[in-house]
């Protein structure tokens, strides 16, 4: 079993349905196949949520027309033959009268989800037509019938399992599985999301329940690039990554790929490749247990860090001091990043200024706090790098023009990180490109 997850710019166009549908045909391998949203649907859909929860209807209406139109005009350019537009017709119909009663009942946090799930429904019944329309065999497998989260929200990865299994037994006369990426069925049996983003952990959670051979991300971009091509002029795509390398790279800044939707790969050892599907012979990246190569592969940053610094005298040769600190931040939810101790100060980074006011005033009984906004983390990621002699005097001779405020260096053997402040991030980015991979 193979899991292919095309993203909402490969299904955004009737032109690009038609290629996807080459694609899941290339070969004869039985498949699920995931998809997203048609591009800008999930956007405009918590824009009419929004809309009806602020009170304004008209507004949301407003919204939803305008958003019907768009698959109105959808339709002649996906399929030609009267009955298969008819029925496309009517699931669009459908789903736009759903929207439309909504907008009559009064707002709760489970109306929100049905609203954000309808993208997903949409997209794959529509291209469940296109595909009957030519002859392609295939069976539309409700994810709200085996994708599901706990109580804490976290996928249920047994349940999942079970459920996927025997609706796949149900169904053994079938090769290919179209099914709904993001949307799943929560703890009280609502529907519910896997977050934005989730399509890709949709097709992650499928590929380890199934234990599929591979799992299979087409977006419009050839793979993990070794550097941020919207800010240095030259990157290459990375052949092969390992699942921790990956970890570290989409949680910094690599927008391709959503950081959650590793482990449960990483969990079954599926390999995931990162393909395109603009360039389909590209070879992208393969993400496996094996890392290929030792060196450094890429960097990444990451913006919006804030670095908080406690200084204590009180710390010199004291126990317990750090759990305090951390207590605090756990208080409050806040996910520490990186962290840099001395003998009488501590410094730890976070990316969410939400409950910074109190996070400070709890952490002043403690010493001294300072803090520092608009820095970037810069994440140098490789395969035992930290272990690997001479990384670190290329690295800082590299950046002796840049102001690093912060060095996290043996956490992993993958990576080293710098907190630099945001104004030098592109620089910084620019010398790696040139002083680590000579581009
Ligand atoms: N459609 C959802 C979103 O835009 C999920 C996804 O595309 O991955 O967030
Ligand atoms: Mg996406």
């Amino acid at each position: 079993m193979k899991i292919m997850k095309f993203g909402g710019t490969s299904v955004g166009k009737p032109e690009r349905m038609h290629q996807v549908a080459q694609l899941i045909t290339k070969d004869s391998d039985a498949k699920i196949v995931v998809l997203s949203a048609l591009s800008g649907t999930t956007n405009a859909l918590v824009a009419i949520s929004d809309a009806i929860a602020g009170g304004d209807r008209e507004a949301a209406k407003r919204k939803i027309d305008e958003l019907e139109a768009h698959y109105r005009k959808f339709i002649p350019d996906l399929v030609i033959k009267e009955d298969a537009r008819a029925k496309a017709g009517a699931i669009v119909t459908e789903h736009f009268e759903f929207l439309n009663i909504i907008l009559r009942i009064s707002f709760s946090e489970a109306l929100n989800k049905d609203i954000l799930a309808q993208g997903e429904l949409m997209s794959t019944k529509l291209f469940s037509v296109y595909l009957e329309e030519q002859g392609i065999d295939h069976l539309l497998l409700p994810a709200l019938e085996f994708m599901s989260i706990d109580g804490n929200e976290e996928p249920n990865l047994p349940a999942i399992s079970n459920k996927l299994a025997q609706l796949l037994k149900q169904h053994s006369n079938k090769k290919m599985f179209i099914t709904q990426g993001y949307i799943c069925r929560n703890a009280r049996g609502e529907v519910d999301n896997l977050k934005r983003g989730g399509s890709d952990y949709t097709a992650s959670l499928i590929a380890a329940a199934a234990n599929a051979t591979v799992c299979e991300i087409w977006t419009d971009i050839d793979g993990m690039h070794n550097n941020d091509p919207r800010i240095v002029n030259k990157t290459l795509p990375i052949e092969q990554l390992s699942f921790d390398e990956a970890a570290e790279l989409a949680y910094f800044g690599a927008k391709i790929l959503h950081p959650t939707c590793i482990w449960p790969a990483q969990l079954n050892n599926v390999p995931v490749k990162l393909l395109n599907t603009m360039q389909p012979e590209a070879k992208g990246t393969t993400i496996q247990e094996e890392a290929g190569t030792v060196g450094v592969k890429a960097v990444a940053a990451k913006d919006g860090i804030i670095a908080i610094k406690i200084k204590s005298s009180r710390m010199l040769l004291a126990y317990g001091f750090l759990r305090k600190v951390f207590e605090v931040f756990e208080k409050y939810k806040t996910p520490i990043d990186m962290i840099t101790t001395s003998e009488v100060a501590v410094s730890v980074t976070i990316d969410t200024d939400a409950h910074l006011d109190h996070i400070i005033k709890e952490l002043e009984p403690f010493g001294h706090v300072e803090v520092e906004k608009e820095q970037s983390i810069v994440s140098i990621v490789g395969n035992e790098i930290a272990q690997t002699p001479d990384v670190l005097k290329r690295l800082f001779d590299t950046l002796s023009t840049i102001p690093v405020t912060m060095v996290s260096y043996g956490g992993s053997a993958h990576n080293i990180s710098l907190l630099v402040p945001s104004e030098h991030r592109t620089k910084t980015l620019q010398l790696l490109n040139a002083g680590i991979f000579g581009l």
